[in-house]
């Protein structure tokens, strides 16, 4: 799930309805355990006020960006948790080059960040769409190293998840989305537009995760099609990543033992 570091991928070498090994009530007793020590290290985090996280979700529509947010964050204070959901960019943004908008959303010290989308949409919908010419975006796979290795140089932790589901899966969740009155919301006509170019974002993807596939940065390729399993990879994936940042609560104020509480 974890290509090498600047391997050469090939998305159909990664089965999409994988669950590894492991048995779906096992995942889930074990992703409750997770969450209780992910809520411990995000607290920690906080307190310590040294590093941060930065978590990139990209997916094609219906790859479960939404609900593996909503699932694998509901166990940590939200306080220390910022969302942001990159959408097509605004006239000021575009006026600034691409990362100009990424860099302010990226997490303060002490907090998680997760971006819903992010400055790898600047490869993938830009490039498929021809929004801007090929020796401009091929340029982009480098600044983006040189911009990630930045920001883990000043304390930023990188995880990078792509959800990878098969186009039969997205048909499946397309129809429920058109079948439930509770969903339609969440689709759009223009989805369908992009499902025709599904083999494009492939292969955009494929260079994606090849080309920014970093030691420092990795991206993690997650079998999206079994959602419990999904949520099982990236909790896991998180908790791991927390636990190797050396996180401790601060050290107490000098002489807290000797102070008593006036009344
Ligand atoms: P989502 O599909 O993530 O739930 P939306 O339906 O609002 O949210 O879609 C956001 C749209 O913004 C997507 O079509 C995405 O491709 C587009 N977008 C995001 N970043 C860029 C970018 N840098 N350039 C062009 N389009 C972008």
């Amino acid at each position: 799930m974890r290509p090498e570091p600047l391997s050469r991928v090939s998305l159909k070498d990664y089965d999409t309805r994988y669950s590894g090994e492991i048995d779906r009530k096992v995942a889930k007793a074990l992703e409750n355990q997770l969450e209780e020590r992910m809520a411990e290290l995000q607290e920690m985090l906080y307190a310590q006020g040294e590093h941060s996280l930065l978590i990139v979700l990209q997916a094609m529509d219906a790859g479960g960006k939404d609900s593996t947010i909503k699932k694998v964050f509901d166990c940590v204070n939200p306080q220390g948790v910022h969302v942001y959901s990159f959408k097509v960019p605004t006239e000021e943004e575009r006026d600034h080059d691409f990362l100009w908008r990424i860099h302010q959303r990226v997490p303060r010290k002490g907090y998680i960040g997760i971006f819903n989308r992010s400055h790898y949409e600047d490869v993938l919908v830009v490039r498929v769409n021809d929004l801007v010419p090929e020796d401009v975006w091929r340029k982009r796979y480098e600044q983006i190293n040189q911009f990630e290795k930045l920001l883990t140089e000043s304390g930023t932790r990188i995880l990078k998840f792509y959800l990878h589901i098969s186009k039969d899966e997205q048909r499946e969740r397309f129809q429920e989305r058109l079948d439930r009155p509770d969903k339609n919301w969440k689709f759009s006509k223009g989805d369908l537009d992009v499902r025709k170019q599904w083999d494009d974002y492939m292969r955009a993807y494929e260079d994606v995760l090849t080309y920014c596939n970093t030691d420092y940065a990795p991206w993690h390729i997650v079998p999206a099609d079994r959602k419990w399993y999904r949520n099982f990879v990236v909790t896991k994936t998180i908790v791991e990543a927390l636990e190797s940042m050396s996180l401790a609560y601060p050290a107490p104020e000098e002489g807290l033992d000797k102070i008593e509480i006036p009344d």
